[in-house]
């Protein structure tokens, strides 16, 4: 694993078989959707790894003893729609009490600009830890504009977890939130000239939802 403080590549080897398929463009729709949630899983046990936790005192069938949980409030966990709703299992099957918002952006395919049209966020998102999901952290635009989205909501610990990032779109991220944490599967080479990651793995919402 490749690791700084804002920054996690996670190299496991379950994480970069699983990403080959996603990446092989003859990998069907049925395939990509549980293996986008297979990865997300995985990437969310590295997002969560500084979560505080806290002395729980219990009691065994054999004796009491002192055991810990995570401290705090609930996790918020955040797709962007629509891609991101394609890693949401994949969050909800190790952080089940999380509550879920959502936010509606699209990318505007001229000035690769993000678009907002919908916000449903939970409530005291100040007290929480927000993971926000984006499969594809591309240009940095649509991130930037949902980590905006919820710090307006009051949220100051941010992670975001997406699948294959460019260095474009991480120094993005970065250049306007540097107190974000990035949690991805890898870094690609770049961005073509539409704006998507080479060598990616094409359109994540296509390949997720069967749309072309
Ligand atoms: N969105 C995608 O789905 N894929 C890319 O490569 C870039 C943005």
């Amino acid at each position: 694993m490749i690791s700084t403080k804002r920054l996690t590549v996670v190299e496991h080897p379950l994480v970069q078989h699983k990403l080959s398929y996603l990446r092989d463009k003859e990998t069907p729709t049925v395939h990509f959707r549980k293996l986008a949630n297979e990865i997300t899983l995985l990437l969310t046990y590295e997002a969560t790894k500084d979560f505080p936790t806290e002395d729980y005192e219990i009691e065994t069938p054999l004796e009491r003893m002192t055991a810990r949980r995570i401290h705090g409030k609930k996790v918020a966990v955040c797709p962007v729609l629509r891609a991101g709703v394609g890693m949401l299992d994949g969050v909800l099957s190790l952080v089940s009490s999380a509550r879920v918002g959502f936010i509606g952006m699209y990318r505007d395919e001229e000035t690769l600009e993000a678009v907002q049209y919908y916000s449903k966020l939970p409530t005291h998102l100040v007290e929480r830890d927000v993971i926000i999901l984006d499969p594809m952290l591309a240009t940095g635009h649509s991130s930037v504009a949902a980590i905006e989205m919820v710090k307006e909501a009051g949220a100051h610990s941010v992670t975001l977890v997406c699948i294959v990032a460019a260095p474009e779109g991480i120094d993005h991220v970065h250049s306007l939130h540097p107190d974000v944490h990035i949690v991805c599967a890898a870094v690609d080479r770049g961005l073509n000239e539409h704006g998507y990651i080479v060598p990616g793995l094409g359109d994540a919402g296509d390949r997720l939802y069967g749309t072309k």
